[in-house]
This record gives structure tokens, sequence and C-alpha cells, in this order.
């Protein structure tokens, strides 16, 4: 017979989805996902037991489970993550591939609006020659960004500004993941744990793209290269912006789900 407080009979009893069982129980007890099976026989005692059924709560009010934790993988580490900042979406891993695609050693790189900084920093640590250099409006974010590169051991430079109005210097690579989602997009009712600011720009969902596209040839070096992330129905329109502000070699990509993604371009004079 198995304990009821044991980890076994825990992740099969709880009322929540059984991976989220042992992210929780590993996150209480700082065990391992091996750790939780080759012990999967440990009884939690009440104290924890009761921290357990807490963080089950919080999970079944609906906070992300990567809120809870305060930890998020990306590009295979671990970052940390608050309310402040965007929990980093997997689909974002095929903007720091395309970056590590045309970034040439000692390139110089300034990603705009890094959030945790899970794009800049992961760049930084694949490709040590780059020069990276990551801006963000929130300070409190900012502050998870600078966390996460001293943790992790990336050499990147963090400025608090609201897209380019604190940045005085140009660069071979700019990359950005701005809010694109549209207001009312139904998507946003279940994202209401994250920085709202982050996710929409409370307007047409392509403002913070629109304002990004135009004014970034003023901070591209001569063939300096413009990447964007944007929504599964951007595509069209996010190319056009890349146009009208005469970017050369304008091309989109699908993520793994086969939706348009990512559109880059070339600031070629
Ligand atoms: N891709 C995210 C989502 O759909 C949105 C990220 C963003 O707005 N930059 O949840």
């Amino acid at each position: 017979m198995l304990n009821k407080n044991s980890i076994a009979n825990l992740i099969v009893t709880t009322n929540l989805d059984r991976s989220e069982v042992k992210i929780l129980l590993g996150h209480l007890l700082r065990f391992t996902k091996a750790q939780l099976i080759t012990h999967n026989d440990y009884i939690l005692n009440n104290s924890q037991l009761q921290e357990f059924y807490e963080l089950c709560n919080q999970r079944l009010l609906g906070i992300p489970i990567n809120y809870i934790t305060g930890t998020r993988e990306f590009y295979s580490r671990e970052f940390k993550v608050n309310s402040d900042t965007l929990i980093p979406r997997p689909e974002t891993e095929l903007l720091v591939d395309t970056i590590l695609e045309y970034a040439k050693a000692g390139f110089s790189l300034l990603d705009l609006g890094a959030g945790s900084g899970c794009i800049a920093i992961s760049v930084k640590l694949e490709s040590p020659t780059l020069f990276v250099s990551a801006v963000d409006k929130s300070p409190k974010a900012l502050e998870v960004a600078k966390f996460n590169a001293a943790n992790l051991g990336a050499n990147v430079e963090f400025k608090q500004s609201d897209w380019f109005s604190n940045v005085d210097a140009k660069y071979d690579i700019i990359v950005s993941n701005p809010p694109y989602i549209h207001p009312e997009d139904n998507h946003l009712d279940n994202l209401s744990f994250e920085p709202l600011d982050a996710l929409t720009d409370f307007y047409d969902g392509l403002s913070c793209l629109r304002h990004i596209i135009t004014n970034a040839r003023n901070y591209l070096n001569n063939d300096g290269i413009l990447m964007v992330e944007h929504g599964y129905d951007q595509g069209v329109s996010v190319r056009e912006l890349f146009i009208l502000n005469e970017f050369a070699k304008v091309t989109t990509l699908c993520d793994y789900s086969r939706n348009e993604r990512i559109t880059l371009g070339a600031a070629v004079n």
C-alpha cells in the first residue's frame, strides 16, 4: 500500500495534471525529475504537505506554473521569471536560432524589450564573440534580466530604454519580440497573470512593430539586419512595413506550428 502522502501517491491523486504535480513537488522538495522517480516513496511531512497544497491552490487559481516555481527553461537553460516579465515562449527559440544563423563573429546586437533577458542571454552564451546589448522600458524586468545574466554568466549590457529612446549606438543586428497581440484577441483572457503591456499594444497589435521597423534603420549599420517576432496572422502587414521602410531581402520564417512568426530584412543603403 502506498502511503497517501508519498510522492508516488500524490502524483496520481492530486487534482492537477501529473506533469504539473511533478514540477510542483520537484520545486518544493528541490528534487530533480530523476530524484522524484528514484525517491517516489518519500513521504512529505506536515509542513511540506501544507506548502504543497498551497502551491496546488495557486495553480488551480490559474497562476502559470512558471510564476509559481519562478523559473522557465529557454534554449536549454533555466531563467528566473516573475510577474514583471513575460514567460518565454518556445516559438521565441526560433528567433535565437535565426540570430545565430545570421550573426558573424564580433557582430554587435541589440535586443529591444528584453523582458527576462532570455533572447540576449541565450545568444551571448551560444556565440560569445558577439557584443550583446539589451534594453527594456521596465526597471523591474531589467532587474530580472540582470539577475539571469549574472546567474548564467552572460556578459550582456543592459539599459533602460523605451524602444530606441535611450539608444545611441548602431548595431549589426537588432531584434525584438515586442507586444503584438491585438487587444481584442480572446487569447489574452488566458494570459491574465502576465504583464499586459508585454503582450498587447492596446491598439491594433502592430503599433510597437511599426515603431521599431520605422526607426530601426537609424540604429543599424549598413547591411545591418532587423529581425522581429510577430503574430501568426501579421506576416503580410509586417513584410509591408519592412518594404515601406526600404529594407531589402525581406523574409518571413515559420515556427514549428507552421505559423508565420519571424520577419527579417537588411538595411542596405
Ligand atoms: N507569443 C506570445 C503569445 O502568443 C506573445 C508574445 C508577444 O506578445 N510578444 O502568447
